[in-house]
C-alpha cells in the first residue's frame, strides 16, 4: 500500500493548481458578479487535456484515472469551486459519450467536446423529480428521422449557455428501464430555456430550466441503446460524485491555508490570534478533518478505477463525508476570520456559499446514505 502521490500525479495536481491561479482565481469574483464564465476559458483548459480528463486516449482524451481526475478538481477548486464543478459536469458528459456512444457518435461529437468547442450540460432533474430521478417525465418519441422531445428539465447547470445537452428522456415504460439518453444541440428546433435562477452559490455558473417543445434531435444522437439511458446517467454520477467531493476538498483547503496565514497576522488582546489555544485547536481539528477526508476520497477514487464491487458505495460515502467536512471547515475558517470572514473581499463567504450545494446535487447526501445502507443490508 502506497499513500504517496506518484510524481506524475503530483505534476497533474501542480499543473491544475497553476492554471487555476493564473486563469481562474483572479477573475472568480467578477465572474460570480457577472453570473457567467467567459467561454474563452474552456479551450485554454482543454489545451491541458481538461476537456476529456478520463476519456480514453485512443479517442483523443487524457485517459486519466479517476484518482488523477480528482486531483485536477481539488486543485482547480482552490481557485474557484464553481468553475471547477462546472468543468466536472462537462467531463462527466464527455465520459458518457466515450463509454456508451457508438463509433459514429464518438467520431462526430467527441473531438469538439475534448477541445471544449462543444461544452456539455447534463439534464436529468425535472421540476417533479429530483432524488427520484427515474420518475422523470420528459418524453422522446421516435419518428422515421428523429426523436421529438417534450418536457422540462430543472436546475440545469449551463442551461442556455452550453453548446449541447445530454438529456435523459422517456422512450419506453415507466421506471428506469424506459429511459434513454439523447444529445440535443443548442439551436435545435423546439429547445428553449427558463430564466436565470438566482442562487445562493455557484453563481458564476448559469442555471436555467431547459424546455423541450416537440424538440427534434436526429436519430443518430441517441447515446448507446434505447432504454439504457438511466444506467448511463448513474454510471456518470459515480465519477461526478468524486469530483464534487474533490471540489469541496480543494476549496476547504484553500480556506484553511488562508486562515493559517490570517491568524498569524491578526492580533487581539495584545497577541496574534494564532497564540490562543482555541485557535490552535480549531486549526488542528480542521487539518485532521481535511486530511482524513482526502485519504477517504482517494480510496474511493481508487476503487472506481479498479471497478471494485463496492465502488458505488464508496463514491457515495466519499461524496457525503467530504462535502460535509468541506463545509464544516470553511465555516470554521469563516469564524476564525471574525467579521472579515463575512466580507466578500476575503473570499471565505463565497466558498461557504459555493460549497453548500455540494450536499444537495449529484444526489443529495440523504440519497448517499440510502445507497450505503442498501448495499450494507443487501450484503
Ligand atoms: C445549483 C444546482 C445545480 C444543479 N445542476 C444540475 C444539473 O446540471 N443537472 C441535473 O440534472 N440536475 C442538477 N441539479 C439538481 C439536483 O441534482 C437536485 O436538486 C437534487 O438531485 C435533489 O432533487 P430535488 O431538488 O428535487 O430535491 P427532492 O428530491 O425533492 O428532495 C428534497 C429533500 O428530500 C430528501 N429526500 C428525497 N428522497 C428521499 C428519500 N428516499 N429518503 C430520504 N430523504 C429523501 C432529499 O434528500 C432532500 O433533502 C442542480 C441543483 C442545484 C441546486
Amino acid at each position: 500500500m502506497d499513500f504517496a502521490l506518484s510524481e506524475e500525479s503530483q505534476a497533474i495536481f501542480d499543473m491544475a493548481r497553476d492554471v487555476g491561479l493564473s486563469e481562474i482565481a483572479p477573475h472568480a469574483r467578477d465572474w460570480e458578479a457577472a453570473g457567467t464564465i467567459p467561454k474563452e476559458l474552456w479551450p485554454k483548459l482543454a489545451t491541458l487535456g481538461f476537456g476529456g480528463l478520463y476519456v480514453s486516449e485512443d479517442q483523443g482524451g487524457s485517459g486519466l484515472s479517476r484518482l488523477d481526475a480528482t486531483l485536477v478538481f481539488e486543485a482547480l477548486s482552490m481557485a474557484c469551486p464553481s468553475v471547477a464543478a462546472f468543468l466536472s459536469i462537462h467531463n462527466m458528459c464527455a465520459k458518457m459519450i466515450d463509454g456508451f456512444g457508438s463509433d459514429d457518435l464518438k467520431d462526430r461529437v467527441l473531438p469538439r467536446a475534448l477541445t471544449c468547442e462543444t461544452f456539455f450540460s447534463y439534464c436529468l432533474t425535472e421540476p417533479g423529480s429530483g432524488s427520484d430521478a427515474a420518475a422523470l417525465k420528459t418524453k422522446a418519441v421516435k419518428t422515421n428521422t428523429d426523436y421529438r422531445l417534450t418536457g422540462t428539465k430543472a436546475f440545469i447547470s449551463g442551461g442556455g449557455y452550453s453548446d449541447a445537452y445530454i438529456v435523459m428522456a422517456r422512450t419506453g415504460e415507466a421506471g428506469p428501464r424506459g429511459v434513454s439518453a439523447l444529445i440535443v444541440e443548442d439551436g435545435a428546433e423546439g429547445l428553449s430555456f427558463g430564466g436565470l435562477e438566482d442562487k445562493m452559490g455557484w453563481r458564476s455558473q448559469p442555471t436555467r430550466q431547459v424546455q423541450f417543445d416537440d424538440c427534434a434531435t436526429p436519430l443518430h444522437n441517441l447515446l448507446g441503446e434505447e432504454g439504457r439511458g438511466f444506467s448511463y446517467a448513474m454510471a456518470g454520477l459515480n465519477g461526478g460524485r468524486l469530483n464534487i467531493a474533490a471540489c469541496s476538498l480543494g476549496a476547504a483547503q484553500q480556506a484553511l491555508d488562508q486562515t493559517v496565514a490570517y491568524v498569524r497576522e491578526r492580533r487581539a488582546f495584545g497577541q496574534a490570534l494564532s497564540d490562543f489555544q482555541n485557535t490552535q485547536f480549531r486549526l488542528a481539528e480542521m487539518e485532521i478533518e481535511l486530511q482524513s477526508a482526502r485519504i477517504f476520497l482517494r480510496q474511493a477514487a481508487w476503487k472506481l478505477d479498479q471497478s471494485t464491487p463496492d465502488a458505488t458505495k464508496f463514491c457515495a460515502m466519499a461524496k457525503k463525508l467530504v462535502t460535509e467536512a468541506g463545509s464544516r471547515v470553511v465555516d470554521g475558517c469563516l469564524q476564525l476570520h471574525g467579521g472579515y470572514g463575512y466580507l466578500g473581499d476575503y473570499g471565505i463567504e463565497k466558498l461557504s456559499r459555493d460549497l453548500r450545494v455540494h450536499q444537495i446535487l449529484e444526489g443529495t447526501n440523504e440519497i448517499m446514505r440510502l445507497i450505503v445502507a442498501r448495499q450494507m443490508l443487501a450484503a
